[in-house]
């Protein structure tokens, strides 16, 4: 990989690696931008087939979380971390303040947080030896699980799309597809269910599906069919890159929303998303909740005013697609010019400002 290229091109700041052998960590911390703030994400522990693969995750991830924070109006860069290891296998306590000491050690400019492989319970520990650490457990003063609020996102997202689409946001009677019954997909399919919608939904774990598919009425299919389900709505709640190649001619709906990160395989696709004529909500635009969620851990605001800005997701899809229709260009396209767009402004109020006394001396 020719790092400093990808750098370059995609306007990283930093990439930080940190080995300790002792503990058995291998972890990438990448820092995307800290125009708009401290640099704010997840951290990801997952068993990385090579190093190469995880320097691209975190590198991508990092990028989305920049425009996740801008789009949802937070004063947070972006940035990611992943540990290279098994979740199930390679825990430890040495391990988490080994990690703690490797955040403490860039005083601030990133702050971490749980994601796939990661837990509130591990971010516990990892507080240990840092306070740079949200996402942490109610017990301690922090905001808990960020699910339920990042599934109400989505599913503000959905009524978005669907006004966008049909001109009205009712969802009584319209078909929802959801992809993975996870902490995300099980939230929002209950939220779907009470206004009405008819759920047809796939999970890997066939027990926990058919819990939740007796308590909500949900028609489940098998985890390949759910692409060529007949619906409205595509919420694709499990992994990313499921649009791709493969799945984009096998779909049968007018708009793809859900929780999941980076679902677009590569940016080529949201182009044949939009020649097919079916609205994709962006990714980091829907699911924004749990970052709105864990932001409010550092004091700018309380908790219900984390709801009350998820809520608001709705009327930034509603500018997306208002955007992506005057200039013809599709929305992922749009979302991304929003967002960098706020990003260029925070950029020349800094150029402004630098070299200025703060307090005029006369
Ligand atoms: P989760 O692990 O609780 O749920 C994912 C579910 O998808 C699991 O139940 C898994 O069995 C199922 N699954 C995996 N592959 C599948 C497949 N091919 N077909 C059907 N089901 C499959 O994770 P989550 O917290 O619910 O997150 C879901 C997605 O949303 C992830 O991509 C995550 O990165 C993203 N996301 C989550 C949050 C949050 O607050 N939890 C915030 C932003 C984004």
């Amino acid at each position: 990989m020719e790092i400093f290229n990808y750098l370059a091109e995609h306007n990283h700041e930093e990439v930080i690696f940190w080995s300790d052998k002792t503990a058995g960590l291998r972890a990438i911390v990448a820092i995307h931008s800290t125009v708009l703030g401290p640099a704010l994400g997840g951290c990801r522990m997952w068993p990385y087939v090579s190093e190469e693969d995880a320097l691209l995750d975190v590198l991508r991830l990092a990028e989305g979380m920049t425009y996740k924070a801008s789009l949802a109006g937070l004063d947070f860069g972006g940035g990611k971390a992943v540990i290279i290891g098994d979740p199930a296998r390679d825990k430890s306590a040495a391990l988490w303040q080994a990690f703690g000491k490797f955040i403490n050690s860039l005083h601030g400019r990133y702050i971490t947080g749980e994601d796939v492989g990661t837990t509130v319970v591990d971010m516990a520990l990892v507080h240990q030896s840092t306070p740079y650490v949200v996402g942490l457990p109610k017990t301690e003063h922090g905001s808990g699980d960020p699910s339920p609020v990042t599934a109400f996102g989505v599913y503000r997202g959905i009524r978005a799309c669907c006004r966008a689409c049909f001109g009205s946001d009712d969802l009584r009677g319209r078909t929802v597809a959801v992809q993975g019954l996870g902490k995300v997909g099980a939230h929002l399919a209950r939220l779907l269910a009470q206004d009405g919608a008819r759920l047809v939904a796939s999970e890997l774990n066939a027990e926990r599906a058919a819990k939740i598919a007796l308590e909500l009425g949900i028609k489940l299919v098998p985890p390949d069919d759910i692409y060529e389900v007949k619906c409205d709505v595509f919420a694709p709640c499990a992994l990313g890159a499921v649009i791709n190649d493969t799945t984009i001619g096998r779909l049968r709906c007018r708009i793809v929303a859900g929780a999941a990160n980076n679902q677009l395989a590569d940016d080529q696709l949201g182009f044949e998303l939009a020649e097919r004529n079916i609205l994709f909500a962006p990714d980091y635009v829907i699911n924004a909740g749990g970052i709105i969620s864990i932001g409010s851990e550092v004091g700018a605001f309380d908790a219900q005013t984390a709801w009350h800005k998820t809520s608001a997701i709705y009327d930034s899809l509603l500018r997306i697609v208002a955007l992506s229709r005057e200039e013809g260009v599709p929305t992922h396209l749009a979302a991304h010019r929003l967002a960098q767009a706020r990003i260029e402004l925070v950029k020349q109020e800094h150029a402004f400002f630098a070299g200025r006394p703060a307090i005029n001396p006369k």
